[in-house]
């Protein structure tokens, strides 16, 4: 056991109120860490263990100190930084210690620990009622979302929401935690998410109300679209309740919250954003070979958080759609203007951020000289803003008197601040000559003492006659007169005596003690004004946090569209034609990321058109390889990059609004949530068919293939039958089951992946043809990948035989009311007779089971069953 001593008791005292946080504790020159979080942190960051009084201990510099943090931040850990606030003295005691900071990966607004491009979001889940009450937060940039939704059928909905805001830190509601088996999953099974268990009390309505209400300065919510009892308050309000306690931040910059409903934007549930790999790719969760990887052209932190943002928020609003459009097409038509906007955004700043910042003055000298720079920027841009009218959507843009406020401040900033300032403000090096006469004469004293002293120097020579008088300097009685042996008859009476040496005597006197006093002084005071200063003028910046803030998100807008304008360009895009018609018409559609990783012109275009007034569902079959997968995965792409506001890759593209997009492909294992490869299929497919409306577009690659052929073959036919008839929505359907495209519907079309076979050897075309494959061309991609060609040839016969069985079942679907397939249909009319069961028995005995086929077995099955 380890032994006590005051400081481990002081520790162990602090500690255990910051128990669920790395506590930092100030000896020294170093942030200590003991016990456990010692334990924990040595193997995070891989530090030294040592001990002491038995307790193990390990340490880092404080000098070095924010790397360290920004690396357990980036762990998911909460950070309580302790610092001694008494100055370490003989004989006084123990040091007094507090906790003046607590830093958690969702409430820190530090650059050091955010990362650039990315929004950096709080979120709080809770439930009302029978609602949820969804918010979540980036006060790095006053980002604030509200949202609810009925608790009946929440799995998918919470699901999208976490995938799509990625937020690192979360306080839920306890109880929704041990009561909910997917809530559990979806946010303490996930990686690096930091969880903040709340008990269900501190969760209240009247609370939180009161909480936003001061927060917006009203006396209702109305202007946010919320009622009194609206679910939304109870998260929104809870995010500001746990900031105030934790990172005890005003925050005057948050004059924002967006309520949103599903209605606004596409919903793509949990997996589809996964599988489309909009923002991170499947494999390793990387950027690379992801759709934000083509699209993104920004220049900017906050253009490219917005352009995440919006790849994640498709909307579903023709008007905005088209005004988004009509802007990228405009810039896109104007490459000079386009190249020029690059340019300036280039120079610009985290303009959003350092509003924040500024609000919560936290702002430092760079902060201010980056401002500056932005505003510049901005400057400029403003007057081709004005000409572009670019449509704003969040709020309205500075107008000219804001535009005029904000040139006024960049040019006091100019004046004022230094180029290369420095980061603290008890260093001086902030304030640029010039601004200040105090502080100029202040800097003079400083620079020019040495010339001071020469003119008093020049001048005492004068009035004594001693032209061998010199001033020296040493450490114990600073400036004085030496006077040689010769001269002493020389030295008046205003003279003072310091010390006799042996060449002559030394003196001061009272005007040189003064400038002595004054040249010493006149660092320590630099430092005082100059910080005095740079207070000052911080201040008068963050009167104009909302006009700041407006201005970056306006750059951000700009930014964005600047980037669709420049992908556009670079890849051949074009502008798609965007209505509510329930119709997708892509001609010479392309993948845009499959196509940008290949060399130019490599890539095969294809079309497709599909309508829910006719053709909606389109079954694609073709060999493994044959550009399946990727087909689909563009056509999804293709509609999300239209609803973004994006042009297209195709040669012509007419997209009908979808609501949702639904993209199941490939059987990806699910380890982590330790669910069979079928299962997660299965319930993904559960989740389209509950969620699709004749609104959506449906995308599904090798539904079944999770399971054994026959219930596989069985589910897919059933799936297919659902969408067609009953949902009704845009479907493409890709499978390698050709029993599929015996399917007859007036709504499906037959289409294949063209594959030659030339000499023994197949060659992929990669283009769309109509009807289905008769082929699976499966022994060929065998053969492809060098399997035996014995195993190779006995496959071949046993197939050849598999498909003479297959032959005798035809299964159709002969109207549209889709009777069971005909084999099934014909007995199930006849009347149950004790006859039957006679004849059952003999067809029983005669059944050949090594050549029925498992479809027909089943088929037996039900026409016995029905006539048992
Ligand atoms: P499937 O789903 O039929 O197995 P994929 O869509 O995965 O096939 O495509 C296989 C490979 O073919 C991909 O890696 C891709 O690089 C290439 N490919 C697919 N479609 C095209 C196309 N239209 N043009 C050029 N290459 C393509």
């Amino acid at each position: 056991m380890a032994e006590s001593s005051p400081m481990i008791e002081q520790y162990r005292r602090i500690k255990k109120e910051y128990r669920e946080m790395v506590l930092f504790f100030r000896l020294g020159d170093f942030y200590e860490m003991f016990a456990e979080d010692a334990l924990e942190v040595s193997s995070l960051l891989n530090l030294t263990l040592t001990s002491r009084n038995g307790l193990p201990m390990c340490g880092v510099p404080y000098h070095a100190s924010r790397s360290y943090i920004a690396r357990l931040l980036r762990l998911g850990k909460k950070i309580a930084i302790c610092e001694q606030l008494t100055e370490p003295g003989r004989g006084r005691g123990l040091i007094e210690r507090q906790v003046v900071e607590v830093i958690t990966p969702g409430t820190t607004v530090d650059d050091d620990f955010l990362e650039k491009g990315a929004a950096n979001y709080l979120a709080a889940l809770a439930q009302y009622g029978t609602f949820f009450s969804f918010a979540y937060i980036d006060i790095s940039t006053a980002d604030f979302w509200a949202t609810s939704f009925p608790s009946e059928g929440a799995e998918e909905r919470i699901r999208r929401e976490i995938e799509r805001v990625q937020p690192k830190e979360i306080i839920v509601q306890e109880s929704l935690l041990e009561s909910h088996r997917y809530v559990q999953e979806s946010i303490l099974e996930r990686p690096g998410l930091v969880v903040n268990r709340w008990a269900d009390w501190l969760f209240d309505l009247d609370r939180s109300r009161k909480r936003l209400e001061q927060q917006f300065g009203t006396a209702n919510l109305k202007a946010f679209n919320l009622l009194d009892k609206s679910p939304e308050i109870i998260s929104a309000g809870v995010l500001l309740v746990y900031i105030d306690d934790t990172a005890r931040s005003v925050l005057p910059h948050l004059k924002q919250l967006h309520r949103y409903g599903d209605e606004e934007f596409v919903g793509i549930d949990e997996a589809s954003q996964k599988n489309l790999e909009l923002v991170r790719n499947m494999r390793d969760g990387d950027v690379h070979f992801s759709l934000v990887e083509v699209m993104d052209h920004t220049k900017t932190s906050m253009g490219r958080r917005l352009l995440y943002w919006r790849i994640l928020h498709p909307i579903r609003n023709v008007m905005a759609i088209e005004k988004r459009l009509s802007m990228v097409e405009m810039l896109y038509h104007r490459q000079d203007l386009l190249s020029k906007i690059r340019e300036y955004l280039s120079h610009a700043s985290d303009l959003e951020r350092l509003a924040s910042r500024l609000a919560m003055d936290k702002a430092h000298g760079k902060d201010l000289v980056a401002l500056r720079t932005s505003l510049s920027v901005f400057e400029n841009l403003s007057q081709l803003l004005k000409e572009c009218q670019i449509p704003s959507e969040y709020g309205d843009a500075p107008d000219n008197t804001a535009l005029q406020k904000l040139i006024a401040l960049k040019n006091e900033l100019e004046q004022a601040i230094l180029d290369d300032p420095s980061i603290l403000l008890t260093e001086g090096n902030l304030i640029r000559p010039g601004y200040s006469k105090e502080l100029d004469e202040l800097q003079n004293l400083k620079n020019n003492g040495r010339q001071m002293l020469e003119a008093y120097l020049e001048e005492e020579r004068q009035i004594t006659g001693i032209n061998t008088l010199k001033i020296k300097y040493n450490r114990l009685i600073g400036y004085y007169f030496e006077v040689t042996k010769s001269n002493l008859s020389l030295v008046p009476p205003h003279f003072i005596r310091r010390q006799g040496v042996v060449g002559g005597e030394r003196y001061t006197t009272d005007r040189l003690a003064a400038l002595e006093a004054e040249i010493n002084g006149a660092s320590d005071r630099i430092i005082e004004l100059e910080k005095k200063l740079f207070l000052e003028i911080r201040q008068r910046a963050k009167t104009l946090i909302n006009e700041l803030g407006a201005a970056g998100r306006r750059m951000a807008e700009l930014d964005v569209c600047q980037s669709l304008a420049r992908a556009a360009t670079a890849y051949g895009w074009t502008r798609p034609q965007v209505t509510y018609e329930q119709k997708l018409h892509i001609i010479e559609g392309r993948h845009p990321v499959v196509e940008a990783h290949l060399p130019r012109g490599e890539f095969i275009p294809n079309d497709i058109i599909l309508d829910t007034k006719g053709i909606a569902f389109a079954l694609i079959t073709g060999p493994n390889m044959a550009g399946k997968s990727t087909y689909l995965r563009q056509t999804a792409l293709i509609t999300l990059m239209a609803q973004i506001g994006s042009f297209v890759p195709a040669r012509e593209a007419h997209i009908g609004i979808v609501d949702k997009i639904f993209c199941r492909v490939g059987a990806s294992d699910n380890v982590a949530r330790g669910e069979s490869t079928f299962l997660v299929e299965m319930n993904e497919t559960a989740n389209i068919l509950h969620g699709a409306t004749t609104q959506s577009l449906v995308i599904m690659d090798e539904v079944g293939r999770g399971t054994g052929t026959n219930d596989g073959l069985s589910i897919a036919w059933a799936v297919c039958e659902e969408l067609l008839e009953h949902i009704q929505c845009r479907t493409l359907f890709a499978t390698h089951y050709h029993e599929l495209s015996r399917i007859e519907h007036p709504r499906l079309a037959n289409r294949s992946m063209e594959v030659l076979e030339q000499d023994g050897r197949i060659l992929f075309l990669r283009k769309l043809k109509e009807g289905a494959t008769e082929e699976s061309y499966g022994l060929f991609v065998a053969q492809l990948a060098g399997l035996p060609e014995r195993v190779l040839t006995r496959a071949a016969q046993i197939m050849d035989r598999l498909r003479r069985q297959e032959s005798e079942l035809k299964i159709q679907l002969a109207t549209m009311t889709l009777p069971l397939p005909e084999t099934l249909q014909k007995s199930s009319a006849e009347p149950p007779s004790p006859d039957n069961n006679v004849t059952i028995i003999k067809e029983l005995l005669n059944l050949d089971l090594d050549r029925i086929t498992p479809l027909e077995a089943l088929a037996r099955l039900y026409t016995w069953k029905e006539n048992l």
